[in-house]
């Protein structure tokens, strides 16, 4: 392998960039230039190449990830009274769409293996009030969706997919986001692709496609494009804004463009990588493979070795004073968060992997900003820092 010659070059190593060029400038130009500025055909695009993408017969733009989860929450009927399967170790945003709704999330604890929901603790944190379950596919790796779906399907309870950090990721031929009832996608700058705020959801089931499309603009009868007058709706339900404008969508058009240059360098950056710290065996990280799954490598997770030795905040300072630009997947162990933990009175002790993968896991840049000689400096300085 090629080594390192040029760490004195490399000053700056930030967690995520954003790639941006010219054709997003033109296309963002193009909409202000016109008179069309939200849920538009830029919009009816992203959804139509989205959709396609996926393998689905429906992707709806939304606000956001958060407002796809929340819409498919909806789009399921879940409601006061309910309960939701939610991983304990997961952003926020996964817990906070159930409560939204008025029902209540259930946290299950997740794999040492993966960060992934753990499959045999679900069966029995269900109950005849629990509506869904939702996935969260941990740092782009799909869960184990060939034990989840069979209990999910024995239960009557649906599966949605949060696949923010998952775009591109397979499992055996299926693309994630296309195994559950519905699957919800995040925009949000720092995920693998960007429309600075924005959201996607997908679906096969043409009833919650309507209703969420429905629900995501005020609850109108008819959309913007579909009415025979102008100006002329009903209002057929609650609803609310969530959607898109057309400036996101046209910079998602050109983003999805570029993805499979994006997943090639993720994957290649995450490998030599990989590659580096099995040579040094210092950390473990999460595996990118497993079974039939493929990771879309969002970024690589270390784990410091399991003495007493190592304070993350130490070692994520010094990372950062060498210009490594760090993240943590997730800071806290959802149950254990102040609003949680006061609200349901979880108990620490239920979830040790979550709270152990919050408390001891640093998130390592390996996004397309990158090449395969900022890995190498990347895992040169952590060998060192860990070696002190
Ligand atoms: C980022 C993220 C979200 C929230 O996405 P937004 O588009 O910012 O609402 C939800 N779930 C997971 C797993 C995420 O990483």
């Amino acid at each position: 392998m090629k080594k390192s010659d040029n760490s004195c070059a490399i000053k700056q190593i930030p967690f995520g960039r954003p790639i941006l060029g010219e054709e997003e400038k033109l296309a963002v130009l193009e909409v202000l230039d016109g008179h069309v500025l939200t849920h538009g055909p830029k919009c009816k695009k992203f959804e139509e190449i989205f959709a396609d993408y996926i393998g689905v017969k429906h992707a709806i733009t939304t606000s956001s990830c958060t407002t796809a989860l929340h819409l498919s929450l909806l789009g399921l009927g879940v409601g006061a009274g309910d309960e939701v399967i939610v991983p304990a170790e997961t952003h926020v945003a996964t817990a906070h769409s159930v409560e939204h709704v008025g029902a209540r999330p259930i946290f299950v604890d997740v794999q040492r293996e993966t960060g992934n929901i753990n499959p045999n603790l679900i069966e029995r944190a269900i109950t005849e009030r629990t509506k869904a379950i939702t996935v969260v596919h941990y740092l782009g790796l799909p869960c184990d969706m060939k034990a989840i779906l069979p209990i999910a399907e024995r239960y009557g309870v649906a599966v949605v997919e949060d696949c923010a950090l998952a775009l591109g990721a397979q499992y055996g031929r299926d693309a994630v986001g296309s195994m559950g009832v519905t699957g919800c996608f995040s925009f949000y700058p720092s995920k693998h692709i960007t429309t600075m705020e924005g959201g996607m959801l997908t679906t096969d089931d043409d009833a919650i496609a309507s209703r969420v499309r429905k629900q995501r603009a005020f609850g109108y009868d008819q959309g913007y494009g579909q009415r025979n007058v102008p100006g002329i709706y009903d209002i057929v339900m609650l609803g609310y804004n969530f959607r898109m404008s057309e400036v996101q969508a046209a910079l998602g058009v050109v983003q999805m463009s570029r993805l499979s240059d994006f997943l090639k360098v993720r994957h290649q950056n995450t490998k030599i990588l990989l590659e580096r710290f099995q040579e040094i065996d210092l950390v473990t990280t999460f595996p990118i493979v497993q079974d039939s799954a493929r990771s879309s490598c969002y970024c690589v997770n270390v784990m410091l070795p399991d003495t007493d030795g190592y304070i993350r905040e130490e070692v994520v300072a010094r990372l950062n004073e060498v210009g490594i630009g760090t993240s943590v997947h997730y800071p806290v162990a959802l149950p254990l968060s102040t609003y949680y933990q006061q609200r349901y009175d979880c108990r620490p002790t239920d979830f040790p992997i979550a709270r152990w993968i919050s408390e001891k896991t640093i998130s390592l840049p390996i996004g397309p900003h990158l090449t395969g000689d900022h890995m190498l400096y990347i895992a040169d300085k952590l060998t060192s820092i860990l070696k002190m």
